[in-house]
């Protein structure tokens, strides 16, 4: 399948990594619209968060620790969790993905 997620997920494409789990990765956005900007990734395609969802569960709440972990370690605190769903909301990869942003990332 030709799936730019898919393809970092398998070390294919570079991309700055971020955080591992068994089932999520997590990598810099390459075009970040905030001073923090993470996406947070399963390792199997889904296409969206509502597949995601209705298919792993299991992956979405690990997708969602990955990327909570990494707002507290990324921000001061205060974080965005987003995932466009559909092309009318912004949706470009059909890659199951959240985002992290923050406008405060942590000092220091
Ligand atoms: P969305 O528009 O919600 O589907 O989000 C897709 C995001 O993936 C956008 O913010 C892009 O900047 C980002 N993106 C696309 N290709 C890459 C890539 N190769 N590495 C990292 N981020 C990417
Ligand atoms: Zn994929």
């Amino acid at each position: 399948m030709d799936c730019v997620f898919c393809k970092i997920v398998q070390g294919e494409i570079p991309a700055k990594l971020l955080g591992e789990t068994e089932l999520s990765i997590a990598f810099k956005d390459i075009s970040p619209r905030q001073p923090v900007h993470i996406l947070v990734v399963p390792k199997h395609h889904s296409r969206d968060v509502t597949e995601l969802a209705a298919t792993d569960p299991e992956a979405l709440v690990d997708l969602v620790r990955l990327g909570t972990k990494l707002a507290g370690e990324y921000s001061a605190g205060s974080f965005r969790l987003t995932f466009n769903t559909g092309p009318e909301a912004g949706q470009s990869v059909f890659h199951a993905h959240g985002h992290i942003t923050s406008t405060t990332p942590k000092l220091g």
